[in-house]
């Protein structure tokens, strides 16, 4: 049988998973990422894990089609160089797919990590059957992707789908990107900490420790305990991330008239916090009939859209 790894290199884990040609997830592992000097030590190291990791969970007659591989950060596609990574530390133009391709004996892919997702959406996820829909994942920023016309959409130099940084305030708060009033400075763990400073009042101590201490992650469960223990004032914080995502998903509903947006990322589960207000809102700025058509759902997958999506782009390499 037809196996792919699907690989999904973060800031300090590795996950990969062996897949059949269906979406099975048949195997998978997570691993610590050492930490390397120089991309080809890295780059000897991701090939011996994954081939490791193949070889322990690949059934006799097994066939490997090839592995995909999902980064965060700028990467081009199909060469998979990957410029100034913001979870690796190497600086510049790496040209991490051709010094993969040196080592691996397998056809190898490389793709941005939420382009990569969002192939695991349209294949096996809420996307699947749509013919156009945008995929957000609200994390520490926002990742995004595009399909059209049952293709993912990666435009001139295999960018596109960054709607974190769309802005909807050009003279709003400064993004990490250097630009103002992107998205993710609103509606991402970063934009709620944005939002936690700009407060005008005191702030509890577990709130100002995470601000200062850049634990920034455990904001949104620290708001939504808060909430749930009838401090109401604190859904404010939600009411401001639900507002700046409704008016981004409004535009992107107005710019691609899609059937669906799918929403993931670590604050998927929150959704009840702020997707009703959002979805509402997203009405406001989208003309009323593409706004009705539009479903806005929250993904099951998960975190393995990203091992699965990596996975289907080494089956139909040369064709996604
Ligand atoms: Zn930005």
């Amino acid at each position: 049988m037809d196996y792919a790894i699907g690989c999904d290199v973060g800031g300090s884990f590795v996950k990969m998973g062996l897949v059949e040609r269906d979406g099975t997830l048949k195997a998978r592992h997570t691993t610590p990422l050492p930490r390397f000097d120089t991309p080809e030590q890295l780059a000897v190291w991701l090939t011996d894990t994954l081939m490791e990791f193949y070889k322990k969970n690949a059934p006799d007659g097994a066939v490997l089609h090839g592995v995909g591989i999902g980064i965060p950060g700028p990467v081009r596609f199909p060469d998979g160089t990957l410029f100034d990574p913001p979870n690796l530390p190497f600086e510049g133009e790496i040209p991490f797919g051709d010094l993969l391709r040196s080592t691996f004996p397998h056809p190898l892919f490389i793709d941005n990590d939420a382009t990569v997702q969002t192939l695991g959406e349209a294949r096996v996820g809420k996307g699947k059957g749509a013919q156009n829909f945008i995929y957000m994942a609200l994390g520490t920023g926002i990742g995004g992707g595009i399909v059209m016309n049952g293709q993912l959409y990666r435009g001139t130099l295999g960018m596109a789908g960054e709607i974190g940084h769309l802005t909807i305030d050009y003279r709003g708060r400064k993004c990490l990107c250097g630009s103002r009033g992107c998205l993710e400075t609103y509606a991402s763990i970063n934009g709620i900490a944005n939002t936690l400073k700009e407060i005008d009042r005191p702030l509890p101590e577990e709130i100002r420790e995470s601000l200062e201490n850049g634990q920034w992650s455990r904001l949104p469960g620290i708001l939504k305990e808060r909430i749930d223990r009838g401090e109401t004032e604190w859904q404010e914080v939600w009411d401001i991330f639900a507002d700046a995502l409704g008016a981004g998903m409004g535009t992107l509903i107005n710019l691609f008239n899609p059937e669906k947006i799918v929403i993931s990322g670590g604050l998927s589960h929150l959704s009840a916090l702020f997707l009703p207000r959002a979805i509402k809102t997203s009405r406001r700025y989208a003309f009323t009939r593409p706004a009705v058509a539009c479903e806005i759902v929250v993904s099951d997958l998960k975190d393995t859209a990203g091992i699965i999506g990596a996975a289907f782009m080494a089956f139909e390499s040369g064709q996604t």
